[in-house]
C-alpha cells in the first residue's frame, strides 16, 4: 500500500475498448466532424448520425467493426443510393 503508480500511460493492449476516433464529415451537409458513429456491441448493430443535418443510418456491425467502417458503409450506401 502506499505506492502510487506512475503516471505514465499503459500501453494500449487492447485495441477494441480504445476512443477511436467516432466522429467523420457529413457526406449530406459536409460538415467536418459533425457525425457521430453509436456502436452497439451487444446488438451488432451501429449507427451514424450527423448533429447538423439529422441525417442517419444504421447498420450491422460484427465484434471486429470500427467507428471507420459504419462510416464507410454509410458512404457506399449514399453512393448505392445515387
Ligand atoms: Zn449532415
Amino acid at each position: 500500500m502506499g505506492r502510487r503508480k506512475s503516471k505514465r500511460k499503459p500501453p494500449a493492449k487492447r485495441k477494441a475498448i480504445e476512443p477511436l476516433d467516432t466522429q467523420f464529415n457529413c457526406p449530406f451537409c459536409n460538415h467536418e466532424k459533425s457525425c457521430e458513429v453509436k456502436m452497439d456491441k451487444g446488438k451488432t448493430t451501429a449507427r451514424i448520425t450527423c448533429r447538423v443535418c439529422l441525417e442517419d443510418f444504421q447498420t450491422t456491425i460484427t465484434l471486429l467493426s470500427e467507428p471507420i467502417d459504419v462510416y464507410n458503409d454509410w458512404i457506399d450506401a449514399c453512393e448505392t443510393a445515387n
